[in-house]
């Protein structure tokens, strides 16, 4: 009957699965507009966009009561942009509370897999990958890789010695291994790919 998109927690970008698995185009990217672009006229309602979402931001109903309940959930979700953590980070979603407080990091670091912290200050809240899920990052990666992101104080920065945010810190049972720094677009995901498995292969 027709599919949604909640955009307040969508990423929005070209590589996102509902556009390669459409099999009708009603579930498109427009080039131009730099956007998803839905068109209900071609939809079959078959479901398979919605299950490309690791965060559930896509959304098919089958019918009219479907739909209904489905637009009222997206007016009435409380999360933001700020959980697109979760979305380029989906390999392994955590749950909604992915973002962590700084105090918190020393706790998730205990993880015996690996796991991995991008650090951020108020003015880099953008995602360190820019348009790169971490699934084609990580997809040879361990199951239980975390993924988690926080906002730094002073002594964090100073303990890990960050100067360039945000920075993608990778932690395994405990041990501090290296990490990453700066935005990455999609035409840098070699070299991304790259540096991170140097750190941890190292
Ligand atoms: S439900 Fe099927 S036809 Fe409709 S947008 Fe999703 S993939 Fe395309």
């Amino acid at each position: 009957m027709a599919v949604f998109v909640n955009f307040k927690i969508c990423d929005n970008a070209k590589e996102c699965g509902g556009v390669e698995v459409c099999p009708t185009g009603a579930f498109s990217w427009d080039e131009e507009k730099e956007t998803i672009v839905l068109d209900n006229q071609k939809c079959i309602s078959c479901g398979l966009c919605e299950k490309e979402c690791p965060i559930g931001a896509i959304r098919v109903g089958k019918t009219e009561e479907e739909c209904q309940k489905i637009e009222k959930e997206i007016q009435d979700d409380p999360r933001t942009t700020k959980d697109l953590f979760v979305d380029r980070y989906g390999a392994a979603p955590l749950s909604e509370f992915f973002l962590i407080d700084v105090s918190d990091v020393s706790n998730k670091i205990k993880n015996k897999g690996l796991t991995f912290i991008e650090a951020y200050k108020d003015d880099s809240i953008q995602c360190l990958l820019k348009s790169i899920p971490i699934k084609e990052l990580t997809s040879d990666l361990a199951k239980d890789t975390l993924f988690y992101k926080t906002e730094v104080d002073d002594k964090f920065v100073g303990d890990y010695d960050l100067y360039i945010f945000p920075s993608l810190l990778i932690f395994q049972n405990n041990q501090y291994l290296g990490k990453v720094s700066g935005y990455y677009t999609v035409d840098d995901k070699d070299d991304l790919i790259e540096s991170i498995y140097q750190i941890i292969e190292k």
